[in-house]
């Protein structure tokens, strides 16, 4: 490397998620025992052109460990999607004496990050902070298992009141382009069918899971409606249902926001504070724009154009097993 780095910036952007927290802890402290400066960026990309930017100390990371969102805030930018937008938080980057950054986000701030490393030689590390878990290159992304447990308890409470009166669920779920939370929520809640975008469920299947569970008088049905499987989501399909069925009593239930929210599980504490720690040791090992994930809970180091370049497929096996068990 041409000089040694002394100070970072960090930054969360794009969708907040739980454990974001968790990781600035561990970036800051890592960062500092090994005698670094961190500095802190607001409000993500728009902070980086804005200089929102705040030196932080060990003890500005206190008390944060369980919190969820992002005290950096997290904000999404069109101006940074520009060449101008990103040389304006080039400028900023000069004039706090920012040596390298490290980015927590999803695909899109990964994309952004892998731009402005190009465009200015900047050091970037990638940390992926999304609930959507949609990041190829690691088994895990930070947020989604607590947005995963958030979305399980949330349907074991409408199961209760769907049993008492025997009525359809239909439960609209979060994932962008991707249907991981919503395949994995519908078996660990037992429900008795998921959309998603991966597959293509037509609508004699989601009939004969529903008529199925209705024949061997099953006191209520589920359905988790991935919110982009379908144009117009859970409310179009029940729709639907309720012209050929009016006798279920389909109800819908958008968790939207929800979703995001609440004190980050064990899981995903551990694995931002592992992933943090992984951020600044590439550094120190003088890599650059790559992302750092967890394979089969090893710590990995991915090129972020593999990161964002590649899909992450749907393991067909859960796929499978919720066909097996909504019988
Ligand atoms: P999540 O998956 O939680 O939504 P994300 O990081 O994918 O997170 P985006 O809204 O896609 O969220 O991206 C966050 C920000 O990254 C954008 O507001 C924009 O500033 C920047 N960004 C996204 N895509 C690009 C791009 N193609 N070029 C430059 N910057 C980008």
């Amino acid at each position: 490397m041409e000089y040694a780095i002394k100070t970072i910036g960090v930054l969360t952007s794009g969708g907040d998620a739980p454990g974001m927290n968790a990781a600035v802890r561990a970036v800051v402290r890592a960062a500092i025992i090994n005698n670094i400066r961190v500095k802190a960026v607001f409000r993500g990309y728009k902070g980086l052109m804005d200089d929102e930017v705040q030196e932080f100390t060990s003890q500005d990371v206190s008390g944060i460990i369980q919190r969820g969102g992002t005290i950096l805030k997290s904000a999404r930018s069109e101006e940074f999607r520009t060449q101008e937008g990103r040389a304006r938080a080039y400028a900023t980057i000069k004039k706090e004496k920012i040596d390298a950054l490290i980015v927590i986000g999803g695909d899109g701030s990964f994309t952004g990050a892998r731009l402005l490393a190009q465009e200015y030689n900047i050091p970037v590390i990638g940390i992926p902070g999304t609930i959507d878990n949609d990041l190829w290159g690691t088994d895990a992304t930070i947020g989604y298992d607590t947005a995963l447990n958030t979305i399980m308890e949330c349907v074991d409470k409408l199961r209760d009141t769907g049993t008492s009166h025997e009525r359809l669920f239909l439960v609209e779920v979060m994932g962008r382009d991707a249907g991981f939370l919503t395949l994995s929520a519908a078996i660990a809640a037992g429900a008795e069918a998921a959309i998603i975008p991966e597959k293509a469920t037509v609508a004699e299947q989601l009939e004969a899971a529903i008529g199925h569970g209705r024949r061997k008088h099953k006191n209520s049905s589920i359905v988790l409606v991935q919110e982009h499987a379908i144009e117009g989501g859970a409310q179009a399909v029940a729709k639907v249902i309720e012209q050929s069925h009016p006798e279920y009593g389909t109800r819908v239930t958008i968790l939207g926001h929800l979703q995001r929210g609440g004190s980050p599980t064990a899981y995903d504490r551990i694995l931002a504070s592992r992933l943090g720690c992984a951020a600044i040791q590439a550094l120190l090992d003088e890599q650059r724009s790559i992302m750092v994930g967890v394979q089969n809970s090893e710590i990995v180091y991915v090129p972020l154009t593999q990161a964002i370049k590649y899909k992450k497929n749907i393991k067909d096996d859960k796929w499978q097993a919720l066909q097996v068990l909504s019988i």
